[in-house]
């Protein structure tokens, strides 16, 4: 769904002016999405051209501007490198300048640090906060990463085997997470005070996906685990306000459950 619309449907031609336009997305690997064989400036100006119609000139100069809004201080010459001769921060400021090349009403952020060193994600995350906060662009961040999620945050969707298990605000998640999985992550952050504790684990693997699944996903994993989880999958629904969770054990009296 975007904007209320349901987009899965449209015909390539229609989601080719939406996707690169109004959604675009910053992956995490940026050496294997950007095209080797093409200079940045190639490659970001063609979105442009693609989308605004802007003659190649124009879409150079334009290009050069987003260089410099994701913090490239030499755009020009940058313009004309290919990606192979780049840092990974600076090749993931060239993907976000190409994110927002048509200044999108949404980016797709998927672990854009993941392949980062600490120093330099520190500094992508202040660029993607700035565009969220200056130019208004609706940031979505996938992440495994749950320091990322409390920094950058504002609503969180923890999702577990393909299915959202809660959504709240970062405040309510990270302060009382309501269903199990969520319990686990947060168990298992190592704690800078807490040197000595065996770090926490959540015991057993992931189901295999292409299976399929009769009742809670997390069933095999679960310490609260009861007879009606292995035969339906609960409903996400919500608990407290603007705070949902998809678990039998918000729906069960305290005392049947052991
Ligand atoms: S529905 Fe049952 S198995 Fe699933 S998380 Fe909740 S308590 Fe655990």
């Amino acid at each position: 769904m975007f904007k209320g619309k349901d987009i899965v449907p449209l015909k390539e031609r229609e989601m080719r002016t939406i996707r690169g336009n109004a959604v675009s997305m910053i992956f995490q690997e940026p050496m294997t999405s950007l095209n080797p064989l093409f200079t940045v400036g190639q490659q970001i100006s063609e979105t442009i051209r693609l989308h605004r119609g802007l003659s190649r000139k124009h879409a150079r100069e334009h290009t050069v501007e987003m260089l410099k809004k994701v913090g490239i201080a030499r755009a020009v010459e940058i313009i004309d490198e290919y990606p192979h001769r780049l840092s990974g921060g600076m090749r993931q400021r060239v993907m976000i300048a190409m994110a927002i090349s048509c200044n999108p009403e949404l980016l797709i952020a998927d672990e854009p640090t993941t392949a980062l060193d600490v120093t330099i994600q520190a500094q992508i995350l202040d660029l993607i906060r700035r565009l969220n906060e200056e130019y208004q662009t609706a940031v979505m961040m996938i992440t495994h990463d749950l320091g990322v999620v409390a920094e950058m945050c504002h609503r969180v969707a923890v999702m577990y085997a393909g299915k959202v298990v809660e959504e709240g605000s970062v405040r309510d998640i990270f302060k009382k997470p309501l269903h199990p999985y969520t319990q686990g992550l947060i168990k298992s952050v190592p704690r800078m005070n807490e040197q000595h504790r065996r770090l926490f684990s959540i015991s057993g693997n992931v189901p295999v996906l292409n299976t399929q699944m009769k009742g809670c996903r997390f069933a095999e994993r679960c310490q609260n685990v009861m007879p009606l989880c292995l035969e339906k999958l609960p409903e996400l629904k919500e608990y407290e306000e603007a705070h949902s969770c998809r678990c039998w054990l918000h729906e069960t009296p305290k005392e049947e459950v052991v």
